[in-house]
């Protein structure tokens, strides 16, 4: 019988990798509530009209990319492309807008989007969220933006970086400036590529992030947003580069940088790197003041951003030096035989509820077999207890890289393991 296999485009996280993983959500909570953020987690799947309404009609997410069906009762659902729309249901449905503003959130988890696969772009997954609800001041979009660098920071990752700002201004003077590209853009038409002459019908804002290089020397002598911008925005930008300027956060203005979504208002920024090919976009956020009110919620302002996990992992995976060890158990119990085996079982229970990391052995295999096991696991000390040991109530401590070993008594081991566990390991200095 033939085996099955996972969908296209979705993966599994296997234990190599997934220390990298839970690296990078620990450096993610440890930034985001030094700046006051709370999780807030969220369904997988919503109404297909909370997504419609928040993303926009017209994206290419709400268009060609979501996963929608109908569950049983014959009701439309999506599993969620993105995290932000689902994140203002809540805030709405639980009158979140009643505490202190700015409300700071964050959420973590997988999102799903029907995309051709490729390495960097996968059908389902995950997101870091975070949204800043209620407050219109600019510094507030600074302070954003540090908080994602800090966390890239964090994680050892701010060199591979560059960010991108831009300024989209607000609907009403955004579809002037999109007349004006039209406008730019129509005559040109057969330079462009196809999905690009599809957008200029439908959405020509997105023509300005086209990849596609026979596209480009159309694109960059088109007419700059942020010449159409009105005092208010032009206003709002300066304030957000004077906030990045006195954190000395280095960016690039970039007035192609439009994004994917229809809510984006006013600041929109984007982090990118030089180090993952096509799927240059490791982050990417903007303020959407006009979407809480959108979903049928409270007039209230907004800003935040999307972290592709994925693509994280794959920067700190390039950043690990070959030193790098992996952080498997740092102590194997190896019992010859039942009645030692019986002897370690609590000794092992008590030492792990006192959090150090073992491997437990069975009994029923040889010294030799026991110990290479031990050392393919990368453990850092073996406990050994045989007939003879057992008679004394002792056991042999092994330092598994020299091959040191000595006596002591089964009483005093969990307190000498932690005492050992205190020390780092091969590979492990300075971590
Ligand atoms: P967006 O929600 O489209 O603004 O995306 C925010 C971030 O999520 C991007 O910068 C990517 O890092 C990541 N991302 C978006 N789509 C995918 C995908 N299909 N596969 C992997 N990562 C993605």
């Amino acid at each position: 019988m033939s085996s099955i296999r996972a969908v296209r485009g979705v993966r599994d996280i296997l234990p190599s990798e997934a220390r990298r993983w839970q690296r990078v959500e620990a450096a993610a909570r440890q930034t985001f509530e030094a700046y006051g953020y709370d999780e807030i987690r969220l369904p997988l799947f919503e109404r297909t009209e909370l997504f419609a309404r928040g993303i926009g009609d017209e994206t290419d997410i709400v268009k060609k990319e979501m996963y929608s069906f109908d569950d049983r009762s014959g009701e439309s659902l999506t599993l969620r492309p993105e995290a932000t729309a689902s994140l203002m249901r809540a805030y709405i449905e639980h009158g979140l807008q009643v505490l202190p503003k700015p409300i700071k959130l964050y959420t973590m988890g997988p999102m799903f989007r029907y995309e051709r696969p490729q390495a960097g772009r996968y059908r389902q997954f995950h997101q870091l969220d975070v949204e800043a609800l209620g407050e219109p001041h600019p510094a507030l979009d600074a302070e954003v933006i540090a908080m994602l660098l800090d966390f890239f920071g964090g994680l050892g990752l701010a060199d591979r970086l560059e960010l991108h700002v831009n300024s989209i201004g607000d609907p009403r003077t955004r579809s002037a400036y999109t007349a004006l590209l039209v406008a730019y853009l129509e005559p040109l038409k057969a330079q462009l590529c196809g999905q690009c002459r599809e957008r200029l019908a439908r959405n020509p804002l997105r023509v300005l992030d086209c990849k596609v290089p026979e596209c480009q020397p159309v694109i960059e002598r088109a007419p700059s947003i942020l010449d159409s911008l009105p005092p208010e925005a032009r206003e709002h930008f300066e304030t957000v580069r004077a906030g990045l300027d006195a954190m000395a956060i280095a960016y690039t203005v970039d007035p192609r940088l439009v994004r994917g979504l229809d809510y984006y208002v006013r600041t929109t920024f984007e982090l990118k790197t030089k180090d993952l090919g096509a799927q240059d976009a490791v982050a990417g956020g903007g303020r959407y003041d006009g979407l809480i009110k959108q979903l049928g919620g409270p007039p209230d302002p907004g800003i935040g951003f999307a972290v592709g996990i994925e693509r994280v992992v794959l920067l700190l995976a390039q950043a690990e030096d070959s030193a790098f060890v992996q952080r498997g158990p740092r102590v194997a119990l190896i019992p010859l035989g039942e009645a030692a085996l019986r002897r370690l079982l609590p000794v092992a229970r008590s030492a792990r509820r006192q959090g150090l990391s073992l491997e437990l052995g069975y009994g029923a295999r040889k010294l030799p077999r026991e110990l290479e096991r031990a050392n393919r696991l990368g453990v850092r000390w073996a406990v050994i207890v045989g007939d003879n040991e057992l008679a004394k109530d002792e056991a042999v401590l092994r330092e598994m890289v020299s091959g040191e070993q000595r006596r002591l008594p089964l009483g005093r081991l969990v307190d000498e393991l932690r005492t050992l566990g205190q020390a780092p390991a091969h590979g492990e200095e300075g971590r």
